[in-house]
């Protein structure tokens, strides 16, 4: 097992097909270890934790009570490796009631479906010809085919890298990244707003 689960993410990254036939080491995986696999897949790409122990860091409602040298040691609890892993890092804030009981209507699923689709297909035409379906299964060799930058992406991508370090990993993923928000704006090239945009979803401490 333990072998396993010390090679399942990059197994598990890669999104692939769940199948009982997957092959392992020359063993074949049995199916219940494979719906564990594919369990522990989407908790890795559905990470969750608090900012801070108490979870009232930045929150309106009510005041951390950590110190600022508490918080960094429980953030950095969680691994460089593992943060590199993660495509997208969002910090949610506490939701007040207002917000909470607010009638108005939000975007529904359909209507982001229909935005999302085409930049599928857009990813399936990219790729055609190859075993990827999307722009995360990317490795560094068609990042370096399919993620051209303009001018303007490319000073500001250099300028990121100059200024926060990024692992060879943190970085292929900016740039995946800055692929799918540039595909959401039907754009062939990566410009400096959809760099921006992807370095705006790395973790604060460092990328
Ligand atoms: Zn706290």
């Amino acid at each position: 097992m333990e072998a396993i689960a010390s090679s399942s993410s990059s197994i598990l990254m890669k999104n692939l097909p769940l199948s009982a036939n997957f092959t392992f080491a020359g063993e074949a995986v049995s199916d219940r270890i494979f719906s564990y696999l594919a369990c522990l897949r989407d908790i890795l790409s559905n990470s969750y934790s608090h900012a801070c122990p108490c979870s009232f860091y930045n929150a309106s409602v009510k005041e951390c009570s950590y110190t600022a040298i508490a918080i960094a040691r429980y953030q950095k609890k969680i691994s460089g490796p593992l943060i590199d892993r993660i495509d997208i890092h969002v910090e949610v804030l506490r939701v007040d009631y207002e917000k909470l009981a607010d009638k108005r209507q939000i975007e529904d699923s359909k209507t982001i479906r229909a935005r999302v689709q085409p930049v599928r297909e857009r990813q399936l035409e990219r790729f055609k010809g190859t075993k990827l379906t999307c722009n995360a299964e990317m490795g560094p060799t068609e990042v370096r085919e399919f993620c051209q930058t303009d001018a303007s992406g490319e000073k500001l991508l250099k300028a990121a890298v100059q200024q926060l370090h990024p692992s060879a990993r943190a970085y292929h993923r900016v740039l995946k990244l800055a692929r799918t928000i540039a595909d959401l704006a039907s754009s062939d090239m990566i410009m400096a707003n959809h760099v921006a945009e992807a370095v705006q979803y790395r973790p604060r401490v460092g990328m």
